[in-house]
C-alpha cells in the first residue's frame, strides 16, 4: 500500500480499533483510554511537543502494531520520532541501526537530556565501555540502542541481541543498503540477517533519498513483510528558494552573512581551495568560519564540524564532502556560491537548512561563468558522463535562469506536482521579474567607462566608475581628474548600490567585462562600444529583491523578544559549555523564540512551552525562568500584533508542582549551612550556574549573602575591567574579554554587584 501526503489514515483507523487499552480507574469503573491519546501524553511528557509532523503519527500507529513500516521523510520532517516515541510506549528494547556513528554520542545526549534510558554501540567505545553497555543491556536497561551496523559483524552480536527482546528495529539512511544509492554501505547487507535473528520485531526503514530502485531494493534487501510505505511531500514550506546574479560574490556573501548576525549557515563551494578561501575570508572580515572539504584530515574534519555543531563558529564553508547527517537543526541559510552539480544534490544541500521548521534561506549564487567552467569540466569525461553531467547541467541552468516557481522546478524533480500558483516562498513568485528599461542608465554607465578609459589610459573597477558618476568627492577621482570628466555626477539620482546593481547586469549581459585577478577592473567589451555609439534600446531583468517581511511562507514564523532571545541563548550556551553537548541537546531555536513571546513565570507556564518535556522542564525551569524574570523586570513584556504561534491543543499531564521560588529558597538554605557552590549542584542535580543563578537571585531579593567571595579575589579587578561600566552587557561579550580562569559565574555574581554598586552611587 502506499501513501503520499496525509492522505491515508486508515493504518489509524484499523489500528485504532484493533488497539484500546482498557484501564481501571480508582473508582474501578472501566475507563476507555485510547491509545491516541496515550501517544499524545508521551510526545508531550518527554519531547515537550504538541502535535505531530506529517506522518509522524501514521507511522508510529503501525510501528505499534508491530508493522514493517517503509517512510521516506525529507529532511527535517522528523524521522528520529517516528521510532523514539515507539521506543518509549512498548516493552523491551527499539534497535536503532544507523551509519553515522559521529552523531549518536549527540542523538543519545539529547534522548537523556529528555530523561530517555538510552545508549550506543559503536567503534568509538573501549572495550571497557562497551562491556559496560553490554551488561545494562543484558540487565534490560535502556529503552533505545543505536548501533552501528558494523558492529553486526562481531562475533556473538546477533546471539546477544536475540537475548534483548528487541520488538523494534529502525534502520535509519535506509538507502546504505543499496547499491545504487548515493552512499552504499556493505554492513547494511547484515540487516537481512538482522531480520532473520528477530522474525517478530516490526522492521521500520527510514530515509530522505530513495529513487524507485533505491525503494525497492530497500524493500527486497531489508526483507521487509507487507510494508506500508510512506512517502511525505518534499516540499520544504519553510525554505525560501532564491537565485542571486553573481556579481563579485566575496561581497555578496559578506553582506548577506552580515546582514544576518546572530543565524548559523553552510556555504557550499565548488573545490577545496574555494572553501577554504572563503572561510579565510569570512574570518578576516570578522565572521567565525571554518572550513570543511575531503582534503581536511579527519580530526580537522570532525573538530570543525563540532565548532559548527556547538554554535562556536557561524558558518561552515564546504565542499559536498559535508552534509550527510548533519544534526544541526537551526541552520539559517544554505548558500551555494558555486553552481552544484545536480538539482537532487541542490535539494539534499539545501534541505539543511531549517530542519527546526523555521524559516531558512536557500541562495544560489548564480554566473554564466561557471557553466563554463562546469561544461570544461565535462569535456574531460566519457561520453556516457558527458551526457548525464550536460542533461544535469541544463536542469539546473532552467532552474537557475527560468522565471518560473523554483519550488515547482525543484519538486518536479522528485515527481511532486506542487499545485499552487503562486509558491509564496521563492524569488520569482514572489517578486515576479519584470524587465524595465535601462537605457539611459545603462548609456550613463557605459560612456563613463569610456571617458575614464580615455583620460587615464587605463581601466578601473567598478567601484571606482560608480564614485565618478555619483559625484563622489574622494581623493581616488581628484587626484585622476576624473572630477572634471562630462560623465562627473550624472548619476547623482541614484544610489551606489543601484549602480553597482546595473553595472553587474550590464556585464552578464557582455557590454562590459571584468578583468580576472584580485583588483578586478571593468572596460567596454565591443558590444558595449557598439551599444553606446548606436544609442541601442537596453532592458535589463531587475534583480529580485525578497525581504523577508513579505514573505508568506507558511513556516512558524512569529514574533518574539529579540532581547530576551539573546539572552536566552546566553542561557542555553553556558548551560551547554557546562555540560559539553551541543546547544540544541538543551533546547531548540524553536523553543527559545516561544520563550521570548510567552515570558512564562511559573514552571507549569515553562513545561507548557513546546520543546520542553518534563525532564527539562524540572532541571531548567529555575535557570530560565529567573532569567526572563529578570529581564522582563528592567525591559518589561512586549506585546505583540501577530497572532499567537499554531499550537495544537495537547493533554496536559499533570504538572508537578516545585515552584521556582522554592528551589531557590532550597539552595539558599544550603548555602547559608555551608556548602559549597559544586555540592549544592551536585546534590540538586543542576549546573553550578544554576545555583549561582539562585543564589543571585536571592541576593537581589534583599538577602543578605555574602557572594563577593565566590569570586576569586585576584579576578576581580579584571572582570570589572571587562565589564566596563556597562554592568548589563551580554555575558558571552565579557567573557571574551576575560582571561581562561574567569568562569560564567563569577561573572554573574559580579554583574550583579556592579549593578548595585552603580545604583547606589
Ligand atoms: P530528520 O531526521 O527527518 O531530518 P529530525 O528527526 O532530526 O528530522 O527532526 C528535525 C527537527 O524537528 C528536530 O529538531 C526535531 O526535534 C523536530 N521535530 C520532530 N518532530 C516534531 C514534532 N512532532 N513537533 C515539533 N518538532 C518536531
Ligand atoms: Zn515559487
Amino acid at each position: 500500500m502506499f501513501a503520499r501526503g496525509g492522505a491515508s489514515r486508515v493504518g489509524w483507523e484499523i489500528w485504532f480499533v484493533l488497539v484500546r487499552l482498557g484501564l481501571e480507574d480508582r473508582g474501578g469503573n472501566v475507563a476507555r483510554v485510547t491509545m491516541r491519546d496515550e501517544v499524545l501524553a508521551k510526545l508531550k511528557e518527554v519531547f515537550g511537543y504538541d502535535g505531530f509532523r506529517p506522518l509522524q503519527e501514521e507511522i508510529i500507529a503501525d510501528a505499534l502494531a508491530g508493522r514493517d513500516v517503509f517512510a521516506l521523510l525529507p529532511t527535517g520532517g522528523g524521522k528520529s520520532l517516528c521510532y523514539q516515541l515507539p521506543a518509549l510506549l512498548r516493552p523491551g528494547l527499539t534497535l536503532v541501526v544507523s551509519p553515522l556513528i559521529a552523531l549518536m554520542k549527540d542523538q543519545v545526549d539529547a534522548l537523556r537530556a529528555n530523561g530517555v534510558a538510552a545508549t550506543y554501540l559503536n567503534s568509538t567505545l573501549d572495550a571497557t565501555e562497551s562491556r559496560s553497555r553490554l551488561r545494562g543491556l543484558h540487565a534490560g536497561e535502556y529503552q533505545l540502542l543505536y548501533l552501528a551496523p558494523e558492529r553486526l559483524l562481531l562475533d556473538g552480536m546477533l546471539d546477544d541481541i536475540r537475548g534483548w527482546n528487541a520488538g523494534l528495529v529502525a534502520v535509519d539512511e535506509a538507502h546504505c543498503i543499496s547499491e545504487w544509492g548515493h552512499d552504499f554501505r556493505p554492513e547494511y547487507r547484515r540487516l537481512a540477517e538482522l531480520r532473520a535473528a528477530l522474525p517478530d520485531a516490526g522492521v521500520m526503514a527510514l530515509t530522505a533519498t530513495a529513487t524507485e530502485r533505491v525503494r525497492s531494493d530497500i524493500v527486497r534487501l531489508l526483507g521487509l513483510r507487507d510494508a506500508r510505505t510512506y512517502v511525505a511531500s518534499f516540499n520544504r514550506p519553510n525554505l525560501l528558494y532564491r537565485v542571486t546574479p553573481k556579481a563579485g560574490a566575496n561581497d555578496q556573501l559578506l553582506a548577506y552573512v552580515r546582514a544576518h548576525p546572530g543565524d548559523a549557515g553552510i556555504v557550499y563551494c565548488a573545490s577545496r581551495k574555494a572553501a577554504e578561501s572563503t572561510a579565510a575570508s569570512l574570518s578576516r572580515s570578522g565572521v567565525p568560519a571554518l572550513p570543511y572539504h575531503a582534503g581536511l584530515t579527519s580530526e580537522v574534519r570532525a573538530a570543525n564540524q563540532e565548532s559548527f555543531l556547538r554554535d562556536e563558529v557561524r558558518v561552515m564553508c564546504a565542499t559536498i564532502a559535508f552534509g550527510m547527517g548533519i544534526d544541526k537543526s537551526n541552520v539559517r541559510f544554505v548558500i551555494h556560491y558555486d553552481l552544484p552539480a545536480s538539482i537532487e544534490g541542490y535539494y539534499q544541500q539545501t534541505g539543511r537548512a531549517g530542519r527546526d521548521g523555521l524559516p531558512g534561506e536557500c541562495i544560489l549564487f548564480y554566473g554564466r561563468g561557471d557553466i563554463i567552467k562546469q561544461k570544461r569540466f565535462l569535456e574531460e569525461k566519457s561520453e556516457e558522463e558527458r551526457m548525464v553531467g550536460q542533461r544535469q547541467l541544463d536542469q539546473l541552468v532552467d532552474y537557475a535562469e527560468g522565471a518560473t516557481c523554483r519550488r515547482k522546478v525543484l519538486l518536479a524533480y522528485f515527481g511532486e506536482t506542487f499545485p499552487e500558483a503562486n509558491c509564496g516562498g521563492c524569488d520569482n513568485c514572489l517578486a515576479p521579474r519584470e524587465r524595465v528599461d535601462a537605457t539611459v542608465d545603462a548609456q550613463k554607465f557605459l560612456s563613463c567607462l569610456y571617458r575614464v578609459r580615455q583620460m587615464s589610459g587605463t581601466s578601473f573597477g567598478v567601484n571606482h566608475i560608480v564614485e565618478v558618476l555619483t559625484g563622489a568627492e574622494t581623493a581616488g577621482v581628484r587626484s585622476r581628474g576624473h572630477d572634471q570628466l562630462p560623465t562627473y555626477g550624472i548619476g547623482r539620482d541614484r544610489t551606489a548600490a543601484a549602480w553597482k546593481e546595473l553595472a553587474g547586469e550590464l556585464i552578464r549581459m557582455g557590454f562590459a567585462a571584468r578583468s580576472e585577478g584580485r583588483f578586478a577592473t571593468v572596460d567596454l567589451t565591443d558590444e558595449g562600444l557598439a551599444a553606446l555609439k548606436d544609442r541601442r534600446a537596453i532592458a535589463v531583468t531587475r534583480a529580485p529583491e525578497v525581504e523577508r517581511s513579505r514573505r508568506k511562507v507558511r513556516s512558524v514564523d512569529f514574533e518574539y523578544d529579540e532581547g530576551l532571545f539573546e539572552r536566552l541563548r546566553v542561557v542555553r550556551r553556558e548551560l551547554a559549555e557546562a555540560r559539553g553537548v551541543p546547544a540544541y541537546v538543551i533546547f531548540s531555536d524553536l523553543t527559545l523564540r516561544h520563550l521570548a513571546r510567552e515570558y512564562p513565570t511559573t514552571r507549569e507556564e515553562f513545561h507548557e512551552i513546546p520543546g520542553i518535556g518534563e525532564r527539562k522542564a524540572e532541571e531548567f525551569a529555575a535557570e530560565f525562568l529567573a532569567v526572563i524574570a529578570e529581564f522582563g523586570g528592567t525591559n518589561g513584556r512586549r506585546e505583540f500584533r501577530d497572532a499567537r504561534p499554531d499550537r495544537a491543543p495537547a493533554p496536559s499531564p499533570a504538572a508537578r508542582v516545585l515552584s521556582s521560588a522554592d528551589t531557590v529558597r532550597e539552595t539558599v538554605a544550603r548555602f547559608r549551612a555551608g556548602d559549597d557552590i559544586e555540592t549544592i549542584a551536585n546534590e540538586r542535580k543542576v549546573t553550578t550556574g544554576t545555583v549561582v543563578t539562585h543564589l543571585v537571585k536571592a541576593w537581589e531579593a534583599g538577602e543578605d549573602l555574602d557572594l563577593e567571595d565566590l569570586v576569586p579575589a585576584g579576578l576581580r579587578p579584571e572582570i570589572e575591567r571587562a565589564f566596563g561600566g556597562a554592568p548589563a552587557t551580554r555575558l558571552g561579550e565579557v567573557k571574551e574579554r576575560c582571561s581562561d580562569a574567569v568562569r560564567y559565574e563569577h561573572l554573574h555574581i559580579m554583574r550583579a554587584l556592579l549593578q548595585r554598586r552603580g545604583a547606589g552611587s
